[in-house]
């Protein structure tokens, strides 16, 4: 598939009116909202979609509408009715034929593109687009659609231990590591259970025991020769526990040849998938050694920690890639993120201990606003900066445990 994508230029007018350029973000949660922000304080009018009322990014666009996003009819009928300029998808649960009919009809321009979305909104677009036809270094891999299927994957070709993930799904939902034989059954159940949508088809991988993961933030913006070109954050290295990331920071330390590989491989991929805007490639690594494992075609949650470590943070850089302006994607200092969970159910929680979680020094917090708690719900996170990134991620963390939500 070609790289060269014709880039696109827009000039910015007056939201509200008929000069306006007219976003909509498909998925509006906190990244969304983020990169709502950004586009507002560029004067550009938006529209915020989710699949719930008063989600995150609704609470700070020109405009909210609530629909099923995985509904063609309903996603088709929006874009016709509203008629943006640029689509955003933030989340992999979207219709995504409908914006491919839609962008090659020249109604709207898709970003990356529609095609990036589609290959991206589950495991298996991606990851064949990687291995089997871009040749990028993977973990050993089977797709499978029954508890049968599963056993024989990992008695013939995976081994243990491995991992279990549903093709569409996020924040490790439905996703774990199967040590031995009798893990198997478990993990296929909990995939059932976990998957965005009732889909029976989960992938399989061999287990990477590798040193650190890093997300590599592959920028796409018009430069200044007039071409789309290729720019990179420094690595953020992060933290998962059960396939979630609970902690990241920037800039992770990497051999020159495990950086450059990383690069590569991130620069091979968004290549591929072409259009303007940020990409979170997500890579392990061991020595000098580098897999791929996923890409996102918009911000990355572990990107957060940019609010406080970059010149321009993701969501800035994000904003101004697809609006073809310039981009800097310079650190300004050495930071972490640390999540703060719900951890209860409940609606319209109050925040105890935000003064005290303040307090530590160069630290800063984003509440996203959502309505409702869950106990493994993200509803904020904590930021800290530091010329050493250790005690920005001691920070981090000690800011977010200080934040407890509680019911109202
Ligand atoms: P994913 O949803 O695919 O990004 O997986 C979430 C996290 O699970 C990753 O960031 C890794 O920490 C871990 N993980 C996923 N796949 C593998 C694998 N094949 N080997 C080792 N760890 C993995």
């Amino acid at each position: 598939m070609s790289s060269r994508t014709t880039p696109h230029t827009v000039t910015l007018g007056t939201p509200l009116s008929p000069a306006s350029v007219r976003v909509m973000l498909l998925g509006s949660g906190e990244l969304g909202k983020e990169v709502l922000i950004a586009l507002q304080r560029l004067g550009v009018e938006t529209l915020a979609v989710d699949r719930y009322d008063h989600a995150p990014g609704q609470q700070v666009a020109h405009h909210a509408r609530t629909i099923t996003m995985s509904d063609a009819e309903q996603l088709r009928a929006l874009v016709l009715a509203e008629r943006p300029d640029l689509v955003v998808p933030e989340i992999e649960a979207i219709a995504t034929p409908v914006l491919e009919e839609l962008e090659a009809q020249g109604v709207v321009r898709v970003i990356p593109t529609a095609r990036a979305a589609r290959l991206t909104m589950d495991r298996e677009g991606i990851r064949r687009l990687a291995c089997e036809t871009l040749g990028l270094p993977t973990s050993p891999y089977v797709f499978a659609d029954s508890l049968a299927d599963l056993q024989a994957a990992i008695d013939h070709k995976i081994g243990y231990p491995c991992v279990v993930k549903p093709v569409v799904s996020s924040s490790g939902k439905g996703q774990s590591k199967i040590d031995g034989p009798a893990d198997v059954q478990a993990a296929w159940d909990v995939a059932m259970a976990g998957g965005r949508v009732s889909h029976t088809r989960v992938i399989v991988e061999g287990f990477v025991d590798f040193d650190y993961e890093i997300t590599l933030l592959t920028v796409r913006a018009v430069g200044t020769s007039g071409q789309i070109e290729t720019q990179f954050c420094e690595p953020i290295g992060h933290l998962q526990v059960s396939g979630d990331y609970v902690e990241s920071w920037q800039p992770q330390p990497m051999r020159a040849e495990a950086l450059r590989r990383a690069r590569e491989i991130a620069k091979a991929v968004t290549d591929d998938l072409g259009g303007q805007g940020v990409f979170g490639v997500e890579l392990f690594i061991k020595g000098d050694a580098v897999w791929f494992s996923e890409v996102s075609p918009r911000p990355h949650d572990t990107g957060l920690v940019t609010l406080t470590t970059q010149v321009q943070s993701e969501f800035e850089l994000h904003a101004r890639a697809i609006l073809g302006l310039p981009v800097n994607t310079a650190l300004r200092t050495p930071g972490a993120s640390a999540v703060i969970y719900g951890g209860i159910d409940a609606q319209a929680v109050v925040f105890d201990g935000v003064a005290e979680a303040l307090s530590v020094p160069n630290t800063d917090l984003r509440l996203f606003g959502k309505p409702e708690s869950f106990a493994k719900r993200r509803m904020g996170v904590a930021l800290a900066f530091d010329a050493d990134v250790d005690v920005a991620r001691q920070r981090a963390k000690e800011a977010a445990r200080r934040v407890k939500p509680r019911a109202a």
